[in-house]
């Protein structure tokens, strides 16, 4: 069942949107060559914990960072660790908040130092493809209207999509009805009613779509080692035009 949101609910959603955006643009900051990405964990955790928040992801189902840090070919829920950023990484950071009883889950791609213009790439088409979906979550649209937006789009260009890893309602659980494919058939799938709240989350590969699972059991690669980005956005679905809770105001002002 998809659930729909009364007013105070989305405004609830929105703090932790806005908040989930501050905290990855203050993380932002931090990326560049030579950077430990658990010291970018720790920057995550002490900014949501001063905003008197508690980091989404912790503990959640057993997760044990603030954040998914997946750098080049990891596609998701990489582990902050001792890894340190080199010059021409790309950087995924996904982080959530809980916040007055709801959550907060977006993500964004960052550059460390100089990348290579096929990287660039691969980031700008990854962002345009989530902002294709987003246009296609518009009340009495289906799920399949939101992945055909992002797969074609990708596709054209010769990028692939992570079947394993979808998109999701969100609410008093960071995940909840509906999966929100990035691949799929216009008209098809689950209806979105008016006032429902979904993470639109393309993942998206420079090569073959398909991922392993690292040996820690949370780590997603691509099986050929090329590289794979990530833009995640909170958005209510709304009659003629989505409305996006999660802003890149905060993060794109400080490149
Ligand atoms: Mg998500
Ligand atoms: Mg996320």
């Amino acid at each position: 069942m998809i659930r729909v949101r009364t007013e105070e609910e989305i405004e609830l959603l929105r703090e932790n949107a806005i908040l989930v955006s501050r905290t990855i643009a203050e993380v932002g900051k931090h990326i560049v060559p030579g950077v430990k990405t658990k010291e970018l964990d720790a920057v995550a955790e002490e900014f949501i914990r001063d905003n008197g928040a508690t980091p989404g992801f912790l503990g959640y189902g057993g997760f044990p960072y603030t954040l998914c840090i997946s750098v080049n070919e990891y596609v998701v829920h990489g582990f902050p660790s001792d890894y340190e950023l080199k010059d021409g990484d790309i950087v995924s950071i996904d982080c959530g908040t809980t916040y007055k009883g709801y959550n907060g889950d977006s993500a964004y791609t960052f550059a460390c130092g100089q990348i290579s213009a096929a990287d660039q790439a691969l980031l700008d088409t990854t962002k345009s493809s989530l902002f294709k979906g987003i246009e296609a979550a518009v009340a009495g649209s289906r799920t399949g209207d939101i992945g055909y937006a992002v797969q074609s789009y990708c596709e054209e260009r010769g990028y692939s999509v992570v079947r394993e890893l979808v998109g999701h309602g969100i609410g008093r659980n960071l995940h909840e009805s509906p999966e929100v494919p990035n691949y799929g058939r216009r008209g098809h799938g689950v209806k979105l009613p008016e006032g429902a709240v979904i993470c639109i989350e393309p993942m998206i590969n420079q090569g073959v779509k398909d991922v392993y699972l690292d040996d820690n059991g949370w780590g997603v690669y691509t099986a050929d080692h090329k590289k794979s980005a990530h833009f995640e956005m909170m958005v209510v679905v709304r009659k003629g035009a989505a409305e996006r809770l999660t802003t890149y105001e905060y993060i794109e002002g400080i490149k």
